[in-house]
């Protein structure tokens, strides 16, 4: 069986994959545990030195991943370029850490006790549809540091880009079934890697509903798990706030990546005073969106992922619902859908409470602080958020207050390679990125050395 490729952009099919069956899934991660007895016991430094050589392999590669993302996923040029970039940068990041993952001697009576970080073995990797190079990249670049060998499965639409950096790991000099790449069904690739008792570990991005059903899979072996599921994230903008610079980077924060970004700031929150204000700026800045053929250099965002995916961003814009303004998308073939501004909104409507994951943003307004925070949360999910106000000290007491894993004040930053990663609530389990990824691939081990009679 093949899966059929298709470009976003135009609705063409442009490669046909194999999918993965069940027999060579197990063939890959047997292959993968016979790989970790040999990898684990690669020098620090060597190891070290084949996940540099591997960042430049993806470097020197960067032009042609940017050319398959865009034609796999319609992700405009400039972004897949960052992403390819992003894979490098994170490769380079964690080839440091095989030389640096220290153990501990504790203090103890009658010996010396010493700790050691263990690699785990092999580790499955599952990667969603919407970032399929930065996502894999978080995974597989600390596992392989800390020791581990690495199975991982894109999705089954963005299957290209991850097949192309499997081939640069043999290239930089990578040993075989060190990194493997499976495309294939989540039902039949990504289930093994949960239920194979070889694989020790599993990194899961994607929907909420997969993620629990991921997890419950895990505990039957008490294999461990991290999750990187859904975001309903907010934007808070408060009246002492640069109005002007808050609602000229609101869209992008949404729209980027066509609001296919589990980081999306999709409810954008206002004090009432400045609501008015605001959402005439945003107006601007809105219409100002270059949606176009994600290929062009000057293009800011692309279609959605597909057919299907766009019948449900639909789907949270019916006949009674308010649409504020929209933002131009061009017509004919392809998934496209323009950006859409949803207000006034009722807190209860499916449209504010669901991750639309598409360039859909609802705009409410808030009284205070309090009622600020209480909106924010107002929610099962903790991904992200920002907060916008010039006052240091409500900065801090709104980011403290706000459950979220990862937030950003005066700007819309989420995820970056040196900080820690990952959702409070329904949007996760654990931490990625950051310098104590490699530890979440490792289990400690405590060795007592008597040194008395
Ligand atoms: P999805 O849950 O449908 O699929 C994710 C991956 O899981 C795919 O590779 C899929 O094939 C696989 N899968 C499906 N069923 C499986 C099963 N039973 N067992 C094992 N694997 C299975 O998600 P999606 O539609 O590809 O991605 C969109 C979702 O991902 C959104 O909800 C988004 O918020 C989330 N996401 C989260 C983050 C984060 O870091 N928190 C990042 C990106 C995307």
């Amino acid at each position: 069986m093949a899966t059929a490729v298709i470009n976003p952009a135009t609705a063409q099919a442009v490669a046909e994959i194999p999918r993965t069956s069940r027999e060579e899934t197990d063939a890959a991660i047997e292959n993968a545990h016979r790989a970790f007895e040999q990898w684990r016991r690669v020098a620090p430094a060597d190891r070290s030195r084949l996940l540099r050589r591997f960042a430049e392999a993806v470097d020197a590669d960067r032009e042609e991943l940017a050319r398959l993302e865009v034609l796999n996923s319609g992700h405009t040029v400039g972004n897949a370029r960052w992403e390819a970039g992003n894979v490098r940068d994170v490769l380079n990041y964690y080839s440091a850490a095989p030389e640096r993952l220290f153990g501990r001697q504790v203090p103890v009576p009658g010996g010396v006790d010493i700790t050691f970080k263990e690699p785990l073995g092999v580790v499955g990797v599952i990667v969603p549809w919407n970032f399929p190079m930065p996502i894999a990249g978080w995974g597989f670049a600390p596992a392989l540091a800390a020791g581990n060998t690495v199975v991982l499965k894109p999705a089954e639409l963005t299957p290209l880009t991850a097949l192309r950096l499997a081939e640069l790991a043999l290239v930089a000099g990578l040993p075989e079934h060190v990194f493997t790449v499976l495309p294939g069904q989540g039902s039949m690739v990504g289930d093994r890697f949960v239920t194979h008792p070889y694989v020790r570990k599993i990194v899961f991005t994607g929907s909420t509903e997969v993620g629990k059903q991921v997890m419950a899979g895990c505990a039957e072996q008490v294999k461990r798990v991290t999750l990187e599921l859904g975001g309903k994230s907010a934007n808070i903008v408060f009246a002492d706030a640069d109005v002007e610079q808050a609602a000229a980077t609101a869209p992008m924060s949404v729209f980027d990546n066509a609001g296919q970004d589990c980081c999306a700031r999709s409810r954008i929150l206002v004090e009432r005073s400045v609501y008015d204000r605001f959402l005439q700026l945003l107006e601007q800045a809105v219409r100002a969106v270059r949606v176009e053929d994600p290929a062009l250099e000057s293009s800011q965002m692309g279609p959605l992922i597909s057919a299907q995916h766009r019948q449900r961003v639909a789907s949270y814009v019916t006949e009674g619902t308010a649409v504020a303004f929209r933002g131009s998308c061009p017509q004919g073939p392809g998934y496209w859908y323009p950006p859409t501004v949803l207000a006034p909104i009722d807190a209860g409507d499916r449209a504010f409470r669901e991750e639309i994951f598409g360039p859909v943003v609802a705009v409410a307004p808030f009284d205070d602080e309090a009622g600020a925070i209480r909106a924010a949360n107002d929610t099962e999910y903790g991904l992200s958020g920002s907060i916008w106000t010039r006052d240091v000290g409500r900065a801090l007491r709104v980011a403290r207050a706000v459950d979220s894993g990862n937030l950003s004040v005066n700007s819309h930053s989420s995820v970056r390679y040196w900080t820690p990663f990952g959702g409070f609530k329904q949007s996760g389990l654990g931490r990625e990125l950051g310098p104590d990824a490699p530890d979440a691939f490792t289990d400690v081990k405590n060795v007592f050395i008597a040194t008395e009679g």
